[in-house]
């Protein structure tokens, strides 16, 4: 039970997220739009598949128009930059996603960077992350909204509060870290070269591991009533495990997010989100 009033519901809450894009995506039919979220991976990695299928799926349960472009694992970029230009110049499609990672023959940055920023709804377009830094993004990357979502309805509050992310990568650490500045909190950034990771941690009031080591975060890393939001999403022999030891620093801790129905499902529900803003800047809808 303690366990229980401890934890942040992540499946709760993207549920309730999704029961909100449904009602815009049935105001945005209203007005003759609908709106669509076309994703493109090339290749067969299983994860990738199974991220895909379900990013479909929930887009369709919601009212949402949504559909896969398979491509060959042997696909050249010229032929996955062809199909962005496609779907760039596509009025009826909102929303364009790349499933990460492609193959090695095609350079990330470089399909990235073809991607409409208007239609660009996983928040990774240089447009997208300067805006970012300026505090005026519209598309951001979705797990890190997700995280902030999260702490929004759960009323944990953010301001004045000493945050620390564990983990500086361009989708998750470093978008956070914008997020939380311009919700006022007082941030700390920390990485593999950080000295004293322990004694950083221990000031944090919320604290974020985003590393893909699994269970790293133990009891001594945590201040006494921390909030503690685990990314991590680290599968061993077929289990999924956080980069945060739950059980040990359960006792230690204010609210947790577990893993699984954490901050995973989260991500999904803000990508239909920002489908939603991405059709609505499309429309010029406020
Ligand atoms: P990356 O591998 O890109 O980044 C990991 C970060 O952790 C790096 O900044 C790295 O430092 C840092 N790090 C690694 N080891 C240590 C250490 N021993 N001490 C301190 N810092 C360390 O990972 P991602 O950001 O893409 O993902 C992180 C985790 O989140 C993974 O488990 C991933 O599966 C999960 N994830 C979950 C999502 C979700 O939907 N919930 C979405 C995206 C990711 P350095 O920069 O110095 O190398």
């Amino acid at each position: 039970m303690m366990n229980d009033n401890k934890n942040i519901n992540g499946t709760d809450i993207s549920q309730q997220i999704k029961n909100d894009v449904k009602l815009d995506v049935e105001k945005l039919i209203s007005q003759g739009i609908t709106p669509k979220l076309t994703v493109v991976i090339v290749g067969e990695n299983p994860a990738s598949l199974t991220y895909v299928a379900s990013k479909e799926r929930q887009a369709k349960e919601i009212g949402m128009n949504s559909n896969v472009i398979r491509l060959p694992e042997e696909s050249s970029q010229k032929e996955l930059l062809g199909i962005i230009e496609e779907l760039n110049n596509d009025s009826t499609v909102h929303g364009i996603l790349v499933q990460l990672p492609v193959p090695k023959q095609i350079n990330e940055e470089v399909v990235i960077n073809a991607i409409s920023p208007d239609k660009d709804v996983d928040g990774l377009h240089p447009v997208n992350l300067g805006k970012l830094v300026l505090g005026e993004a519209r598309l951001v990357s979705c797990t890190p909204a997700g995280v902030i979502e999260m702490l929004d309805r759960e009323k944990i509050a953010i301001e004045g509060k000493n945050v620390v992310i564990i983990g500086r990568s361009n989708i998750v650490g470093k978008p956070l870290f914008h997020l939380f500045l311009k919700r006022n909190a007082t941030v700390t950034v920390c990485h593999s070269k950080t000295k004293d990771l322990i004694g950083i941690s221990k000031t944090a009031d919320i604290l974020v591991a985003a590393i893909g080591r699994t269970k790293m975060i133990t009891k001594e890393y945590i201040k006494l009533g921390a909030v503690v939001i685990d990314v991590g999403i680290n599968r061993v022999d077929g289990k999924l495990y956080g980069d945060v030891d739950y059980e040990d620093v359960l006792p230690f801790v204010s609210r947790i997010t577990p893993v699984p129905r954490g901050v995973g499902p989260m991500t999904i529900a803000m990508l239909l989100k920002n489908t939603i803003t991405a059709a609505k800047t499309q429309h010029n809808i406020k």
